[in-house]
């Protein structure tokens, strides 16, 4: 496998984090990734925690093309399983709320429990979701892979990622209970930290955020100082899962804390609506970067965007990665700013017949 990709691949890259800033990467050259082949003895805690984003052997190498179209994913089978990964942190929370007596001390969580509870919980979502992935980039095939498999996390960018992975962890989970208001005395149920009308208010506050989000996003593509601090995310042509988070100090500090800040300035979400919304945008995130080579929509917004041909699909991420700088299709949750402002593209394998 990959050594040899990896090592050949190689030759004319400079292998310096400074270059992945000052020098464009080009569609056929890959970065060294020699962490990947190392017995598990020899790998440092980081790349032993960046083995969760490793998927199928067969997603690294080139296979011969598919003839047949992408095929449509269920939605509603993904749905489903979103509810099932996603809800059980509620659930304990809930039933622990209701279950334990009101003169007992521990019957409301302390903040800071709280906190440690959903991100222990954010960081087992997340697992799962790569896992999610991963299931599915080796059932489908992902996009472009008669041409080009999928990059592995480059030796340089191993511990970055990791760390990445851990700050937006904790800042997300910090940030929703703060965001949300955290009160430790409302019960965490429906009807009262949670609207009966979640799915609508989460699902316009994603819009608010994309709007956001593809402002930010654009610029950093067409200013030459932002593009050097989002180049980073630009590393690879077909990422992975976890490579979603992968990014440079001041885009991440952008991205994990303005954005969802402005965004709740429009629209404020409680703490357990924010949870479900960042549950959201992580499995949005990690699906955009898995490739997975299927008609993957939006699991809340495909409805009332597609009519308009505004839904987000995987293939559009993807082909934002394979642009590098010439950018397109900027938005993550949606494609309402990219239809209303010229920026999109058109889907290639997704549109076969
Ligand atoms: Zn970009
Ligand atoms: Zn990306």
């Amino acid at each position: 496998m990959s050594t040899t990709i990896a090592k050949t691949e190689t030759t004319e890259f400079v292998n310096e984090i400074e270059a992945i800033y000052e020098q464009p990467v080009t569609y056929k050259l890959r970065a060294s990734s020699t962490w990947v082949t190392k017995p598990n003895k020899e790998r440092t805690i980081f790349e032993s925690l960046a083995t969760i984003d490793l998927a199928d052997k067969k997603n690294y190498t080139v296979q011969p093309k598919n003839p047949n179209p992408p095929p449509i994913h269920s939605i509603w089978l993904e749905r489903f399983w979103f509810f099932y990964t996603v809800s059980p942190p509620l659930i304990i929370h809930a039933l622990w709320y209701y279950i334990v007596p009101e003169n007992n001390y521990f019957h409301t969580w302390h903040p800071l429990f709280a906190f440690l509870f959903y991100s222990v919980a954010f960081f087992l979502i997340i697992t799962r979701i790569a896992d999610h992935c991963h299931y599915y980039m080796k059932y489908y095939g992902t996009f472009d892979e008669h041409n080009r498999p999928r990059d592995y996390v480059p030796d340089k960018l191993v511990t970055r990622l990791v760390m990445s992975v851990l700050i937006y962890i904790l800042a997300r989970t910090g940030g929703g209970l703060l965001l949300g208001g955290y009160d430790r005395n409302s019960p965490p149920s429906l009807g009262h930290t949670i609207s009966w009308f979640f799915p609508i208010k989460i699902g316009v506050w994603l819009i608010v955020l994309d709007f956001f989000f593809y402002s930010y996003h654009r610029m950093t593509h067409t200013i030459p100082f932002l593009w050097k601090i989002h180049s980073l995310h630009h590393c690879t042509k077909h990422p992975t899962v976890l490579q979603s988070i992968l990014a440079g100090d001041i885009q991440e500090l952008i991205e994990i804390f303005l954005i969802p800040l402005a965004t709740s300035f429009v629209l404020p979400l409680t703490v357990h609506e924010f949870w479900i919304a960042q549950c959201v945008l992580i499995y949005m995130e990690a699906g955009g970067h898995s490739g997975i080579r299927a008609y993957w929509p939006h699991i809340i917004l495909y409805e009332v965007l597609q009519p308009f041909g505004m839904e987000i699909c995987i293939e559009d991420h993807d082909l934002h990665h394979r642009y590098g700088k010439s950018g397109m299709n900027y938005g993550k949750q949606t494609r309402v700013f990219d239809r209303i402002f010229g920026t999109i593209s058109e889907r290639i394998e997704c549109l076969q017949k």
